[in-house]
């Protein structure tokens, strides 16, 4: 039994499915995926499939999101770094690096592992130039904690505008990660190791 398994499930039965990838047309409820996935650059097993999956509830809440924010500025959209994560990645990552600082510790799992995290950030639609958010994605210093506040006030605003869009759709920021947002209850969301190939 591994330690992940100790942690109460029941299953909320929602399915994977494929964050819809803004094309020409610009529809509101598609969103800007980064290409190539970056841990995908990194080497790590997704095989040819999209890794851009989320359960469906967390799609739902991530569509309400950027329709709301598209409401206060039409060329704005939310961008993906990163959202279902299979369990054989995580681990992989743990054999790199085993830095709980770094990656998530496999005996834990983690919310990108059940479906229900995504990392992201603000875009402008038009320019494709990310919203500054004062570091990168993955920038692990304190930098990127929400409670450093010595940086310029534009970029306050801008970490403050994304959190207050994804609070107020249920998503739960993490203190250390201005762009990782979660669906609360992880209970209810069993880890997955789902081959690509058999979610669709
Ligand atoms: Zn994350």
């Amino acid at each position: 039994m591994k330690p992940y398994h100790r942690i109460p499930i029941q299953d909320c039965g929602e399915p994977l499915v494929t964050i819809p990838r803004a094309g020409v047309s610009g529809e509101v409820s598609w969103f800007r995926v980064v290409q190539p996935h970056p841990y995908q650059v990194l080497g790590a097993p997704y095989g040819d499939q999209s890794p851009y999956r989320v359960r469906s509830g967390v799609l739902a809440a991530l569509t309400k999101a950027q329709v709301v924010l598209q409401q206060h500025q039409p060329r704005w959209g939310l961008q993906i770094f990163d959202a279902y994560r299979p369990y054989a990645v995580t681990e992989k990552f743990w054999r790199l690096i085993a830095d709980e600082r770094y990656v998530a510790n496999p005996a834990k799992g983690s919310g990108h592992n059940r479906g229900i995290a995504v990392d992201l950030t603000i875009v402008d639609l038009q320019t494709k130039k990310e919203l500054d958010m004062g570091t990168g994605f993955d920038n692990f210093s304190d930098t990127a904690h929400h409670s450093f506040t010595d940086l310029p006030a534009q970029v306050l605003q801008n970490r403050k505008l994304l959190r207050d869009e994804m609070v107020a759709q249920g998503f739960v920021p993490l203190d250390t990660e201005w762009w990782h947002y979660a669906l609360p209850n992880a209970g209810r969301y069993p880890l997955l190791n789902i081959p690509f190939k058999k979610i669709d």
